[in-house]
């Protein structure tokens, strides 16, 4: 037993789910109590899509437990085959279905249907939302290319003589994070270098799609939380080299049109010179983004600290733009896909921070806290976190609410995702002239530390006034946190405030205010010092600065 308020990921059929409700011509069967259609809710008003999700669901009642269950399975899987007539059926039980074990994928296979049935196992109680949709995807392929795979060692047939490359995109879904505009963005970056896309899967792909995944030179591994292990199958079986590199950032996609075109056996050299990043006058780079983050006005950005946490492939990702592209430090760097800690783990060490692989909310809540970032770059969660804290903070990465799924173009991915990324992720930050006047005039009735960033909405910026001198402390509804005051009296035992060094710890801009007071008293301790003065703050000061 786990005691869990917030969940990062939902169960593994729902990742199943978005598989399913990701392609054409499919649908799922699944064996589920009444009550567990509340899944639809996320694809008709979290993607908001036009049409229910291709799932017929058995809801079960507890009266239905003393008959056969098995079948409510068999007659669901047959009215879902007459009514929607799909090319594909998926078979698959949800949690508590799991614990009656009717088996119900064999159960339709043995139904003897005329077209493919894909039975999934998905263990509920040890396996969450991203792994089912990447074991889902896996099997749907497997079960649609089992004819065609050929021979072991059989190589991959050569490109005919003046036929473009061709690609596969996988991995993009729907509930994933901006899928929908990357896959465009990818597209048309393809198109510059020349070459084709041959199927996107699984969004917007159909079983006949699939079938033609061999077609292709290679695949792009778009989102390795959900296709990594397709791409891998496709590399054993059929011969298909994959790419590693994630096009999230300037950098990045550069390098990703490097990977490329070295699978493509094309030369993108010209597209590479052509795209001058960071360059004044020069009007050729198809990103904005490295010369607005070099102009003056984003100097106030070096260095700001910030928190990283969401899927392993956005994380990653984000860290590198974080300190390459905007001149951030990255002060923590986490995950909650533990299939892919050891990716963070490696990442983490080029920042010189320890990973966080958790997918408990209060554990990245208190590493949050403990880092006092200034900048924190999560997922929903994080928002919440830091809206507590109050420390400014942009969404990278799924699980996501509506606002995530916006109806504008919004790519994070190619050259325009790093612009949509630059403007996200300074947006949530003081303005450099407001930062100014903050440290100028402490006391003035519009800039003061407690009002919010004038160019956002006046949330309650007094949170952070709470939060920030000990950012660890347990959390606090935010109405709770405004009426408290600032702790400056640490907890007994531990060296305390003096009224001076209180009065200097506040002209202390609010942003670093908590890191500073953490520093301090952890100075104080470490001398033991029992109280702390306005000299043990600049002693602290001086000690940390060396
Ligand atoms: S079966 Fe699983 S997803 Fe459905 S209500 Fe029960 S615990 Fe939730």
């Amino acid at each position: 037993m786990q005691l869990t308020l917030w969940t990062y990921e939902g169960p593994p059929h729902v990742g199943a789910m978005r598989i399913a409700t990701s392609m054409r011509d499919v649908h799922y069967v699944l064996h589920a109590p009444q009550g567990d259609t509340y899944a639809d809710l996320l694809f008709t008003m979290i993607e908001r899509q036009d049409r229910r999700p291709p799932v017929t669901y058995t809801t079960f009642q507890a009266r239905d437990l003393g008959g056969s269950t098995a079948d409510l399975v068999k007659t669901a899987v047959a009215e879902a085959y007459e009514r929607f007539k799909p090319k594909a059926l998926l078979v698959g039980e949800s949690c508590t279905a799991e614990l009656i074990q009717d088996q119900s994928g064999s159960l339709a296979c043995g139904m003897n249907l005329p077209i493919p049935v894909i039975p999934l196992e998905l263990p509920s109680y040890s396996k969450k939302e991203n792994w089912g949709a990447a074991e889902t995807f896996y099997h749907v392929v497997r079960a649609l290319l089992a004819d065609q795979v050929p021979p072991p060692g059989t190589p991959l047939p050569a490109r005919a003589e003046g036929r473009r490359p061709r690609a596969n995109l996988l991995g993009p879904t729907v509930l994933g994070f901006r899928c929908r505009d990357d896959v465009q963005e990818i597209r048309r970056l393809l198109d510059l270098l020349g070459i084709d896309v041959n199927v996107i899967a699984p969004l917007g792909a159909s079983p006949d799609d699939i079938r033609r995944l061999p077609e292709a030179d290679f695949n792009i591994d778009l989102y390795p939380e959900v296709s990594r292990t397709t791409a891998s199958w496709l590399q054993r079986n059929f011969g298909m080299p994959a790419t590693r590199a994630i096009p999230m950032g300037v950098g990045a996609t550069r390098d990703f049109i490097a990977e490329v075109a070295q699978l493509a056996g094309i030369d993108a050299s010209a597209l590479l010179a052509a795209e001058q990043p960071g360059v004044a006058g020069f009007s050729s780079s198809l990103s904005r983004m490295p010369w607005y983050a070099r102009s003056v006005d984003s100097t106030y950005l070096t260095g700001k600290r910030v928190f990283i946490f969401g899927d392993a492939t956005h994380a990653i990702a984000a860290a590198r733009i974080a300190k390459e592209e905007m001149g951030f430090t990255v002060v923590g760097l986490g995950t909650y896909s533990r299939e892919f800690a050891r990716d963070v783990r490696d990442a983490a060490k080029l920042y010189d921070v320890e990973a966080l692989i958790s997918d408990d909310y209060l554990e990245v809540e208190q590493a949050i806290g403990a880092a006092a970032p200034e900048l924190v770059l999560g997922t929903q969660m994080e928002r919440h976190i830091a809206k507590r804290l109050g420390v400014a903070c942009a969404v990278i990465s799924i699980p996501i609410h509506v606002q995530d799924v916006p109806a504008r173009y919004s790519p994070v991915y190619g050259f325009e995702g790093a612009n949509v990324i630059f403007d996200t992720w300074v947006h949530p930050l003081v303005m450099g002239l407001e930062e100014h006047l903050l440290q100028m005039f402490r006391d003035d009735f519009e800039f003061h530390d407690d009002a919010a960033a004038s160019h956002l909405p006046a949330v309650a910026r007094d949170a952070r006034h709470a939060a920030a001198p000990d950012a660890v402390a347990p959390v606090e509804p935010v109405a709770a946190a405004v009426a408290t005051p600032e702790p400056v009296i640490a907890a007994s035992g531990e060296p305390i405030w003096s009224e001076d060094g209180e009065r200097e710890l506040k002209k202390i801009p609010f942003f670093v205010r908590g890191k500073a007071k953490r520093n301090t008293e952890a100075f104080a301790r470490e001398h033991g010092l029992a109280t702390i003065t306005v000299e043990t703050l600049y002693d602290a000061k001086a000690h940390y600065g060396r």
